[in-house]
């Protein structure tokens, strides 16, 4: 069986030419020593927690900033992107366009080599003009907007969420990023994160992008794949689950998956019909079988 489906390749993930600039995207920091060699230079200390010099936390601070059709610079930042796109990213925008995950991933990916050593990440290509414009650029904007991947929606902030043990709970931090280019800046509206992250729709995002991230920590450690090596059958299956759910529906139906676990009856149903569901469960049915974790109870 192939899991990632007849075109999408992760057997040759390759960096894509032409992607230069790079969009806020939302990062998680297990700990300091993870940050690139360039980060750990210059650190600030911040509630006991370091930061590049560069990388100030906002905290409670407001920050001036406005988007809006009346700026020169409008769309400017739709092109030449570097845009990492998550589980969840792909699943909005695949229903906002109502085509099924393997077309979205077919159309509008590529997949490539990001940060994870172990483990692929996917991308969206560029249109294939002078501009490089993002595909779902319009002369009035996004033409996406309510659906817009999390990246969009945080940029100018960028986030982080630190998950050292010893801190406890996670924690989240924002910082706010500042390109030349953009006058939005320069805008008087103040906002804080938090009125920021209400505006923005983003607390979905954030809490479905924090259970990825932790199943990316998981896919960075060499031992989940037990020596199979890049595209092997695990690898295969995961990049399904998490990027192809529509493709996953039909593994689980095939599969009779649901019914190995124990699972309550609305969790059940919920899962047979919401795609949100079935990529939480999906998290979890991986945790379980690539690292033995406790996230589902097998019925015996
Ligand atoms: S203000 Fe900034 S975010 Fe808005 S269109 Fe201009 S460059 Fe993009
Ligand atoms: S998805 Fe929308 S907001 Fe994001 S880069 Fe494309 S056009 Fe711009």
């Amino acid at each position: 069986m192939t899991f990632g489906g007849p075109d999408v390749n992760i057997a040759n993930f390759v960096v894509i030419a032409g992607v230069s600039t790079v969009q806020a995207r939302n990062f998680a920091v297990n700990n300091t020593s993870s940050l690139p060699d360039l980060f750990m230079k210059n650190l600030t200390v911040t509630d006991q927690k370091q930061f590049p010099d560069h990388m100030r936390p906002l905290g409670t601070a407001t920050f001036r900033f406005l988007c809006h059709a009346g700026v020169g610079c409008f769309t400017r930042c739709c092109r030449q992107l570097e845009l990492y796109l998550y589980p969840y990213d792909i699943l909005r925008l695949k229903k906002r366009l109502g085509i099924s995950s393997e077309e979205f991933l077919n159309r509008y990916t590529g997949v490539v080599k990001g940060s994870n050593p172990c483990f692929p990440s996917v991308i969206m290509v560029m249109n294939d003009n002078a501009e490089k414009t993002c595909p779902f650029l319009g002369e009035g904007g996004c033409t996406v907007y309510a659906d817009r991947p999390s990246a969009c929606r945080t940029y100018p902030l960028e986030r982080a969420v630190d998950r050292t043990p010893a801190a406890g709970a996670d924690r989240e931090f924002y910082f706010l990023t500042n390109h030349d280019y953009c006058l939005g800046h320069g805008e008087a509206k103040e906002w804080t994160v938090k009125e920021w992250v209400r505006d923005q729709n983003l607390q979905m995002f954030n809490q479905m992008d924090d259970l990825w991230a932790e199943l990316d920590t998981l896919f960075a450690d060499p031992a989940t794949w037990r020596g199979e090596g890049s595209a092997g059958p695990r690898q295969l299956l995961a990049f399904m689950v998490c990027y192809n759910v529509d493709r996953f529906r039909q593994y689980l139906n095939d599969q009779r998956l649901l019914e190995q676990f124990r699972l309550d009856k609305s969790r059940r149903r919920l899962i047979e019909r919401d795609d949100e569901a079935l990529l939480l469960f999906g998290f979890d049915w991986l945790k379980h079988l690539l690292a033995g974790k406790p996230t589902l109870q097998p019925k015996s």
